[in-house]
């Protein structure tokens, strides 16, 4: 037990180091957590009510938010593809670019990057078995990685005005889902543990990359 205490020590010393009061690049930690949560959210969770969810405020404060990335030119609103009546957010160049140079947590994801690939693969796995024993009363944060969910099947061959490179489906918004979109965070994603069909497009398209 003393090894468990001492490891969710280090988790915790870990979580400070990108916590700070204040602002820092004119943005607030709730803002920072917005902006970098639209950054790599699925278009299914780029929504206002979305981002309450996840970063655990109202819809009012959630709004406000959302209003002050829009100010400073970081996000912008477009009509969704799927439903005409609700709006998708969208990080902008320019917001792409504050986050990748100036994110709180870039520090901490440099030095992440730098225990080398096996380690940091470990690192995940052990993180997300934690996150699984934890009950969802105790998860702030409910967002994970498509490919990773149940609700996300293979589909046949893509006909009609389905989009052009989809080769996913998912059965909860029944809507195609792209491979690369796989990668994606969403606010409705369900864990399973059988995948196996997944791994392989990602491998083929981890070859097709190298070229
Ligand atoms: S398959 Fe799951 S994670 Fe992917 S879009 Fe559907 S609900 Fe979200």
């Amino acid at each position: 037990m003393s090894l468990a205490r001492e490891a969710v020590e280090l988790l915790v010393q870990a979580a400070r180091a990108w916590y700070f009061e204040g602002n820092q690049h004119g943005l607030r930690d709730r803002e920072w957590m917005a902006l970098r949560f639209l950054a790599r959210a699925n278009r299914f969770s780029r929504t206002p009510s979305a981002l309450a969810g996840f970063i655990g405020a109202t819809r009012a404060t959630a709004s406000q938010i959302v209003k002050t990335l829009e100010s400073k030119s970081f996000l912008e609103r477009k009509p969704s593809h799927e439903d005409k009546r609700s709006v998708v957010l969208h990080v902008t160049t320019q917001g792409e670019k504050c986050l990748n140079q100036h994110d709180p947590i870039n520090h901490v994801l440099n030095a992440v990057a730098a225990l080398g690939t096996d380690e940091c693969m470990r690192l995940r796995d052990s993180l997300t078995k934690i996150l699984n024993h934890l009950d969802a009363t105790h998860q702030r944060l409910n967002a994970s990685i498509c490919r990773d969910c149940m609700f996300l099947a293979e589909r046949g061959p893509v006909t009609g005005k389905a989009r052009a490179n989809a080769e996913f489906m998912c059965r909860l918004y029944r809507a195609p889902v792209s491979l690369e979109e796989t990668e994606l965070l969403c606010t409705s994603f369900e864990r399973t543990r059988d995948r196996p069909k997944i791994e392989e497009h990602l491998d083929r398209a981890r070859v097709a990359s190298q070229g």
